[in-house]
């Protein structure tokens, strides 16, 4: 079959390999420049920063596979944080089950393991699929890109896999009601994210916390990952609630407001040489579907992603996202 994937996050790139390896011709439309979703690295003169997802952590058999692979051909490190949970500046240890859990990252940034599945795929980068037409038994794709004023028409397709957040998979289903509201009542709460780079060391005798009666829910230094450029880098990741109320806050008012609350939680006064926040209005599925992905036989159209809960309890996440996406490629033949 001819397939067209949308989206080159964790999910699509997976759907994509798998499909290819059973003798199906893929292409895969990713709307940025770059692949690995919300699996991210930002780029600066300090270095990368982690600032989408931080870690993941392994439950599956499957997803044991694979991550052993990604082992061995070096794409992956465990990261063994000193971990703490904050108070308003008082310091006490996590749970023992989080305690327990073996956190994994990409490397040298998480966006790496993207930029590693995507190799011998056909990705077709800064092309936002806007809409999926039927034309006979097959789908037409619209597409927009920088480069041309009108979208333009691609396929046709034999089957649509949509591997995009929930909100954004409810647009481009629309024209398949059934999907859609399965779509639209998988909503993705927003995140806003800091980072931080800093000239001196802030003598901080942790990694990473989780940070309660804060504006912020979780922050990390970077560099404690493996093969990450020293310094001191941070992540602070405002909480759901905090991200849900300020999302359309200005960013420098975001920033100065985080920025704050990084010096609240830590008990540091030292100012940052770099500071930049980014707003994720799509970050992390908090109620994800009771089905491992979505499959429609009759018309050739699915989807997968993190707003699945595949098979695990708990809010959506890496794991999920690479289940969902070997769930669904099974399904199409
Ligand atoms: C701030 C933050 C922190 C997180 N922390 C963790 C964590 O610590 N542990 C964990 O397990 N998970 C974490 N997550 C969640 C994790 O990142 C996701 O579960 C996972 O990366 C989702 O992968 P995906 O492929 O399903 O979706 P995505 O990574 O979102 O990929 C979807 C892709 O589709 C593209 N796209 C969207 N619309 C279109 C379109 N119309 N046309 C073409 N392309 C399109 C997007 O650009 C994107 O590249 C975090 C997420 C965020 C944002």
């Amino acid at each position: 079959m001819h397939i067209a994937i949308i989206g080159a996050g964790l999910a699509g790139l997976t759907c994509a390999r798998q499909l290819q390896a059973q003798g199906n011709s893929v292409v895969v439309y990713e709307k940025s420049r770059a692949v690995s979703g919300r699996m991210s690295t930002r780029q600066n003169e300090l270095g990368g920063f982690d600032h989408g997802a931080q870690y993941f952590t392994v439950a599956s058999p499957t997803f044991k596979k694979a991550v052993t692979q990604w082992q061995k051909n070096g794409w992956v490190a465990p990261w063994t944080p000193r971990l703490v949970v904050l108070d308003h500046g008082a310091t006490s240890a996590p749970s023992a089950a989080a305690r327990r859990k073996q956190r994994w990252v990409a490397q040298p940034g998480m966006r790496a393991l993207g930029v590693q599945l995507a190799q011998d795929l056909d990705i077709r980068s800064e092309q936002r699929v806007t809409r999926l037409e039927r034309a006979g038994s097959q789908w037409l794709l619209s597409v927009a890109s920088s480069t041309v004023a009108i979208d333009a028409t691609a396929g046709p397709f034999d089957a649509v896999i949509v591997a995009v957040p929930a909100d954004q998979a409810e647009s481009l289903l629309q024209d398949v009601p059934a999907l859609a509201a399965k779509a639209a009542s998988a909503r993705l709460s927003p995140c806003w994210t800091l980072m931080l780079g800093f000239d001196q060391p802030l003598g901080l005798d942790y990694d990473g916390a989780w940070v309660n009666n804060s504006r912020l829910g979780w922050i990390a230094q970077d560099a404690s990952k493996p093969q990450r450029r020293p310094g001191e880098h941070w992540i602070a990741q405002a909480s759901s609630a905090w991200s849900i109320e300020h999302l359309e806050d200005d960013p420098e008012r975001a920033r100065e407001k985080l920025l704050k609350a990084f010096h609240d939680a830590t008990g540091t006064h030292v100012q940052p040489v770099f500071s930049a926040v980014h707003r994720w209005r799509y970050a992390q599925a908090l109620h994800p579907l009771d089905v491992d992905c979505m499959w429609d036989k009759s018309l050739n159209l699915g989807a997968c992603g993190d707003w699945f809960s595949a098979g695990l309890t708990g809010p959506g996440r890496i794991e999920n996202s690479y289940l969902s996406a070997t769930a669904l490629a099974t399904r199409v033949s």
